[in-house]
């Protein structure tokens, strides 16, 4: 299969030139030039398959052209190595639960799967250069930690990311390095796509990236819409709303290639915190960025998503993605009155995150329909937030435990690409 860029000014790639890019050279985005329908028989066999062999079939979809059978296998299956239950919260509303891997949040199972891609394809050193808002750089740093022949740099902004997502990634050691930028998301985004597009520095050192815009990252999140359908499937529930927390919207655009691929989902929900470029271009079809807003859900703090452009190529018009999804926004007050709510309601825990969802389904379900909302992270790893909220002391995993006792180790770094770059260069 070939992946063509979204700007359409840099030629069409195989799969493994995809992957080991991340970014296509004229700053697009790579696409796949087909998203094939799966037969009738794979939707009518969905309730009895595991999740793994699901997912195998979805992968096949897209990557059987280009990755040997028994190997693509293989890959999905060490992937999903944890499981994603859907959870019952109330009579209309369920939780996927996507915190159950290594790094309690659902960018595990992307960034393993790119890991276990990337080494497949690679044979000489590479460097994985990682922009975090908080989550990506734990499940990047953990999902590549140890694989021989690449060296990961995450870069985060300082203080704007939880004690306990820091931890996951600052105090890893081996093949793992943490820059601490002075800055926002953003900021470590743009050195990162800038990284991506200097001359002498991708002479210097092969790199590539491991954000949400990576094919190897982005496609195999889609494998759990396909599983949260499943399990409706099985007490015969249909008309499905999903609504997924959204920050760099490649979640929900994986999600959205699932229904081209036939899933039957009904409509989605972009839920956002107040980082809200997504909804206010639903009410009227102007796409105009705002500076970034620190929130609760500082995951979703991204004020101008990469992803969009792959959801607007996938539609194709204002007037077409307006009839698949709708949007919500909401402010930290509603997110702690939100996880107040649904504890008190529901004995259920929500993260700041998970809760824009929740909240989504809870204003926006029409009779008869049944609403999924994606539950991104633990609650814990957001402990500080959440106590506070609920004036609680919540539990924490003993995944999460291991890493606080690990020694924080950190590269500091201005927000500058100069400076990057010659640190990079001093590295190679
Ligand atoms: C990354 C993240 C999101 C946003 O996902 P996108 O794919 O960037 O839209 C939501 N919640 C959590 C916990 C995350 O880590």
């Amino acid at each position: 299969m070939k992946y063509y860029s979204t700007n359409r000014k840099a030629p069409e790639v195989t799969l493994q030139e995809a992957v080991v890019r991340g970014l296509a050279p004229d700053k697009g985005l790579y696409m796949p030039e087909r998203i094939k329908s799966l037969p009738q028989t794979f939707f009518e066999h969905m309730p009895e398959m595991s999740l793994q062999e699901m997912a195998y079939q979805v992968a096949d979809a897209f990557f059987g052209e280009d990755v040997p059978a028994e190997k693509l296998r293989q890959i999905v299956f060490d992937t999903l190595s944890f499981e994603i239950p859907l959870v019952k919260v109330t009579e209309q509303i369920y939780s996927l639960e996507l915190f159950h891997g290594p790094t309690l949040a659902f960018k595990d199972v992307g960034a393993r799967f790119m890991a276990r891609l990337l080494a497949h394809f690679n044979k000489e050193k590479v460097n994985v250069l990682v922009a975090t808002s908080g989550d990506t750089g734990s499940a990047v740093a953990n999902g590549f930690l140890g694989v021989e022949g690449i060296h990961v740099y995450v870069l985060y902004p300082k203080g704007k990311v939880s004690r306990l997502q820091e931890a996951q990634f600052t105090t890893l050691g081996q093949n793992i390095t943490a820059i601490e930028v002075e800055g926002t998301f953003d900021d470590c985004q743009a050195l990162v796509k800038n990284a991506f597009i200097d001359a002498e520095l991708n002479a210097h050192m092969k790199l590539t990236s491991a954000n949400s815009i990576n094919v190897a990252r982005f496609i195999p999140q889609s494998f759990y819409y396909f599983w949260a359908i499943a399990q409706l499937m099985k007490s015969s529930q249909s008309d499905a709303v999903i609504c997924v927390p959204s920050g760099n919207f490649g979640n929900i655009t994986s999600g959205l290639f699932g229904k081209r691929m036939g899933l039957p989902v009904k409509r989605f929900i972009a839920a956002n915190n107040r980082n809200d470029v997504f909804f206010r271009y639903l009410q009227n079809g102007f796409y105009d960025p705002h500076p970034t807003i620190a929130t609760y859900a500082n995951a979703m703090d991204v004020s101008d998503p990469s992803n969009f452009v792959r959801l607007f190529e996938l539609y194709g018009s204002y007037d077409a993605i307006k009839e698949d999804i709708s949007g919500a926004t909401y402010t930290d007050e509603q997110i702690a009155e939100t996880i107040r709510q649904c504890y008190k309601d529901n004995g259920y825990l929500l993260d700041p995150h998970g809760a824009c969802g929740y909240r989504a389904l809870q204003e926006g379900l029409q009779d008869g329909e049944v609403g999924i909302f994606l539950e991104t992270a633990h609650p814990a790893k957001f402990k500080d937030r959440v106590d506070a909220i609920l004036g609680a002391d919540i539990a924490i995993p003993e995944k999460l435990q291991a890493f606080m006792k690990g020694q924080k180790q950190t590269v500091p770094m201005a927000n500058d690409f100069h400076a990057f770059k010659s640190y990079l260069l001093s590295e190679s």
